[in-house]
């Protein structure tokens, strides 16, 4: 059921009028749509909206003031890090000499941008312990892509072509046996022990002479560190398997834990998550690679490079046979890798250890907090993020995680991850971040104790939540299925204005 709210109001197309107009589009030169041919000039005026300055710019400023962002409140998007992004960050990725910069231009007059990214090249493989770093990916995923392409030709060149599987634990994000089968092999899935953790004895069981990789998640998306980690790497380099590390969780462990150190042969940054760069909305991210020892020969070409007298180039088209090529356009998403090496070189190796530090503090805090409001299943402690249950709340009282998550939105923040990890039931994935404060924790945690007792007096209340947003309880099955995201131009007596 789609109600909107009065917040929405009409559209720009309802509120046009005819010749109501706030800026004055140029003539074109004399003659100039003579020289257009005829086949090419269209037969009707376009439908643009006419509407004065004012009522345009209102427009846009009330749109924004609807939106939810880390910008306005509290974010707890579990697995995602939703962290406040400092300004100064904003201000590098602006500056002209970074974003105009025509991405064709020759190594000489990108001098300052190939050294920025060689520098961020250097800074995270010194972060993830890694040999070197490709910046091209766009995305995580993409990385995940790129790290397991490379994993195929590193088996592919020692002859290992009978390596068809990766091995997933059940509790990783969809993207990493996506991955998996687009590259070309079988995803085996390997249930959790009890205690949240990879279940060693059942990877052990898995690994052979057919595994290429397996591909872990640590800290886990149920906030848990892999208290096994060594014995199950040893376990995967014994079959001559590599391990991938799935890095998103990042934020929980930099400068504490080290995974090319750990053992990891290759591993992927979100950027967006870990160093800033404001994401969620589906706007662009990047997802660098770092690599060991074993798979630097396969890195994406063009690498960025570093001549003896200091200057700097890419890599020139085929230099690097044994490379599996590109995988994007030019150098990858530099606004977004401009953002990362702003915030790293602001933050300095112990600000970065401190961004860790605190994250893991916020999500104990938090759910020690919350320990006797929801279930919490798993006992010890968390890393940057941990998982809470509203099954005993269910039993109770019929209200889901959804009708909570639905409810916070009118205590004003916007609900945690919900149903995921798939292996929890009701479960709520819950992220502060470093960059909240305790009172803000607070006030979320008396947010969600208001909301569990309103569970028991007025469940109808949360059942129909939320009730302040612009939009109220969708029907997410028809939103997902059947999206209607396009304006239709209104006809006859439809039209506010007929002509
Ligand atoms: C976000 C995430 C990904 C995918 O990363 P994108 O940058 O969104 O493509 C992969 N794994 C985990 C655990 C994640 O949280």
């Amino acid at each position: 059921m789609t109600a909107p709210g009065d917040r929405l109001g009409p559209t720009l197309f309802e509120r046009s009028r005819p010749g109501r107009g706030g800026g004055k589009v140029p003539h074109p030169p004399k003659g100039a749509l003579a020289r257009i041919p005829a086949s090419q000039l269209r037969a009707d005026g376009p439908r643009l909206p006419e509407v004065s300055e004012p009522e345009l710019t209102r427009h846009y400023v009330n749109l924004s003031r609807l939106n939810y962002s880390v910008d306005s409140g509290f974010y707890p998007l579990g697995s995602c890090t939703m962290k406040y992004n400092p300004k100064i960050d904003e201000w590098a990725a602006r500056l002209n000499g970074f974003a105009a910069l025509h991405p064709l231009a020759p190594d000489d007059l990108a001098q300052g941008t190939l050294q920025l990214l060689w520098e961020l090249e250097q800074a995270l493989a010194e972060i993830g312990g890694m040999q070197a770093v490709t910046l091209q990916p766009a995305a995580g995923a993409q990385g995940e892509l790129t790290g397991i392409l490379m994993t195929r030709a590193y088996h592919r060149s020692r002859g290992e072509v009978e390596r068809t599987e990766v091995l997933v634990p059940d509790s990783a994000h969809g993207t990493n046996p996506a991955t998996a089968s687009m590259a070309g092999f079988k995803t085996v899935s390997i249930p959790s022990a009890a205690d949240g953790g990879v279940d060693v004895e059942a990877f052990r069981a898995a690994l052979g002479p057919r595994t290429a990789a397996v591909m872990i998640t640590n800290p886990s998306t149920l906030g848990l560190f892999e208290a096994r980690l060594g014995e199950l790497l040893a376990a995967v380099h014994k079959v001559g398997a590599l391990a991938y590390m799935d890095g998103a969780n990042l934020n929980a462990i930099m400068g504490r834990f080290k995974p090319g150190e750990a053992g990891f042969d290759v591993m992927h940054f979100n950027v967006h998550k870990t160093f800033s760069t404001p994401h969620g909305g589906g706007g662009p991210g990047a997802g660098p690679v770092g690599v060991g020892e074993k798979l630097l020969p396969f890195l994406p070409s063009p690498r960025v490079l570093r001549e003896p007298d200091g200057r700097f180039k890419l890599e020139a088209e085929g230099e690097r046979a044994t490379s599996i090529g590109r995988v994007r356009a030019f150098v990858g998403n530099t606004g977004v890798l401009v953002r990362a090496y702003a915030y790293i070189r602001a933050h300095g190796g112990s600000g970065l250890c401190e961004v860790s530090d605190d994250a893991v503090l916020a999500a104990n805090y938090l759910k020690a907090r919350l320990r006797d409001v929801l279930d919490v299943p798993f006992d010890r402690p968390c890393m940057h993020e941990f998982v809470a249950s509203s099954a005993t709340l269910k039993a109770q009282t019929g209200i889901r995680t959804l009708d909570v998550a639905k409810r916070l939105i009118d205590y004003g923040f916007h609900p945690p991850t919900i149903y995921f990890p798939l292996t929890v039931e009701e479960a709520l994935l819950i992220e502060p971040t470093e960059t909240e404060s305790i009172e803000t924790l607070d006030s979320f945690v008396t947010a969600i104790e208001r909301i569990v007792e309103e569970a028991h007096s007025d469940p109808e209340l949360l059942h129909s939540a939320p009730h302040n947003s612009p939009v109220r309880r969708l029907d997410e099955t028809m939103a997902a299925r059947q999206p209607n995201l396009r304006w239709q131009a209104m006809t006859g007596g439809q039209t506010p204005c007929p002509e």
